[in-house]
């Protein structure tokens, strides 16, 4: 399988792939805390991560 374009450093997490790869078929990131606007990308979370 072609590894995904998303770069992923979260290893704990079950989609994460050898060579910072994120192996599910689409992500959900949102706003740390809430609403819909962030200012840097700090302040950004994959939703769709799972544990191990
Ligand atoms: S689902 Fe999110 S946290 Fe998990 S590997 Fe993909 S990008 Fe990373």
């Amino acid at each position: 399988m072609t590894p995904s374009s998303v770069k992923c450093t979260v290893q704990s997490c079950k989609f994460w792939k050898q060579g910072e790869h994120c192996d599910a078929s689409g992500i959900e990131v949102n706003v740390d805390g809430g609403g819909n606007r962030a200012s840097q990308s700090e302040q950004t979370n994959c939703r769709t991560f799972a544990p191990k």
